[in-house]
């Protein structure tokens, strides 16, 4: 284990709560809060034993004043969150009293732990590894009990322990080729370069099968990006309020929510939705112009699905049948809205064949809705608890790795040296690496964890 400095950070979330935890790791964790620790029951607290919670006070070191009531945990070295010796101070008294109790852990010698810096520890003792690490980070942020199931699955490694045997695997093709190129032999040569060719089309496609499962793996973690569009007046405001009432909204304050665009997150049975309404240009004076700049190719693209709402009570216009031509750039599903009205739509489009009939008003259709963007984004692939791929570096390894493997095939084809084989099929090996952190550069391994935040 390597030697760190002892740091300490408030691991509850700011602000006024019940109880807050102020934690801290290093080899003088249990020096310090011997310091400011007084158990109830006179136990000097540097004998304590670990694994257990002790209950008593925290109070300043020079005035004696008590600042809280708290129950103390001493997570002996290595079996702690971060392999080090930690100490985890539980208070009741919400955030003032977390905030005393903190600045006097610092004052006794511990320094403020940076974003991520405990679990980065975790990583740097050898503990976790990167993809565990960065699991931590979507459990964290993860918004719906499915997203949940897939961080927490990758934080128990099951991505890593694939990444782990394909790399071996490669290794062993590694070694073999060593063999063969060190006791150059004409048969053994081509009976090697067959073997390694079979081997490396295997490992190619657990790659590339991890891959498929990454669309899907990202969709869960940041939820479908899913865009109302249609002309003013059609219902999308309503088509809004009525899918935020009939499901949980998760949260309010999306980050990234800008005027003229109203963002709401849905949890549609465990799958993130974030719906994007774009109502709030309905007022500009050149709202026609606007939403033929606003339904852009590119708009349609970016999004993971579009909602693209028709008013069934009005004859089709010019507006309508453009962006129904566009349509063709975007996953879709086309509605048919406000079917308590007569029929007054009087046109056929191809796509407007698997259109669905709803009234965003009275809540018919909605759950023909909701059953249809399931089935289009999992098609019942994706189950809670398998690792699938969620974290867009993941992703870029394995392309990276799976096309250094399709190098290596290449050079196979076409008879090349062994050796020259080998250098691919070593930059695959090292790719996957990164995954798992394994070969990874100092400074990335920075930055990932600074995507944390402070306590974790
Ligand atoms: P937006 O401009 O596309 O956001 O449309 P709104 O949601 O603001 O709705 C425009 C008007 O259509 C409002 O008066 C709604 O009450 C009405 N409307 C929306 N959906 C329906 C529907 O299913 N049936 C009926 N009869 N009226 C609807
Ligand atoms: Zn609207």
């Amino acid at each position: 284990m390597r030697d760190f400095d002892t740091i300490a950070a408030i691991a509850t979330p700011p602000g006024e709560s019940g109880v807050a935890m102020i934690k801290i790791s290093g080899n003088d964790a249990k020096a310090i809060v011997s310091e400011i620790f007084k158990l109830k029951n006179n136990d000097v607290f540097l004998n304590i034993r670990p694994w257990k919670m002790h209950y008593g006070h925290i109070v300043e070191y020079d005035s004696g004043e008590i600042i809280d009531e708290v129950v103390v945990s001493y997570f002996k070295a290595p079996k702690s969150y971060t392999a080090e010796d930690v100490v985890e101070i539980t208070s009741h008294g919400g955030y003032t009293s977390s905030r005393r109790i903190l600045d006097q852990v610092l004052l006794r010698g511990a320094r403020p732990a940076g974003p991520g810096e405990f679990t980065k520890r975790a990583f740097l003792n050898g503990r976790i590894d990167l993809a565990q690490a960065e699991a931590v980070i979507d459990i964290i942020n993860s918004k719906t009990d499915q997203s949940m199931k897939t961080a927490m699955a990758q934080s128990q490694g099951r991505l890593s322990k694939e990444i782990t045997n394909i790399r071996e695997r490669l290794l062993n093709m590694l070694a073999f080729i060593e063999v063969t190129v060190d006791f150059p032999e004409d048969d053994l040569e081509s009976a090697t370069a067959e073997k390694v060719k079979c081997d490396a089309e295997e490992i190619l496609h657990k790659i590339e099968t991890l891959l498929k499962t990454s669309g899907e793996g990202k969709i869960i973690r940041d939820g479908l990006r899913t865009v109302i569009a249609g002309k003013p007046n059609v219902g999308k405001s309503s088509l809004l309020n009525t899918l935020l009432m009939e499901t949980r909204a998760i949260v309010t304050d999306v980050p990234g929510t800008t005027r003229d665009v109203i963002e709401e997150y849905l949890n549609l049975d465990g799958i993130p939705v974030i719906l994007v309404d774009t109502a709030g240009i309905r007022d500009t004076e050149d709202i026609v112009e606007r939403i033929g700049v606003d339904i852009s190719k590119q708009k349609l693209s970016e999004a993971d699905l579009v909602l693209f709402m028709l008013d069934r009570s009005r004859p089709i216009d010019k507006e309508d049948i453009e962006i129904l031509n566009r349509l063709e750039y975007a996953r879709y599903i086309v509605l048919l809205n406000k079917t308590d009205l007569d029929d007054r739509l009087e046109y056929d489009h191809p796509v407007l064949a698997d259109a669905i009939q709803v009234s965003a008003t009275n809540g018919y259709g909605i759950t023909e809705l909701k059953r249809r963007i399931k089935e289009m984004f999992f098609a019942g692939t994706v189950k809670a608890g398998e690792y699938s791929v969620s974290n867009d570096r993941h992703k870029e390894a394995l392309i990276r790795a799976s096309e250094s493997l399709k190098d290596a095939l290449v050079a196979l084809e076409e008879n090349m040296q062994l050796d020259v084989v080998s250098i691919d099929l070593s930059a695959s090996w090292s790719y996957l690496g990164e995954i798992t952190g394994d070969t990874l550069q100092e400074d990335l391994i920075d930055k990932i964890f600074s995507d944390f935040c402070v306590g974790k």
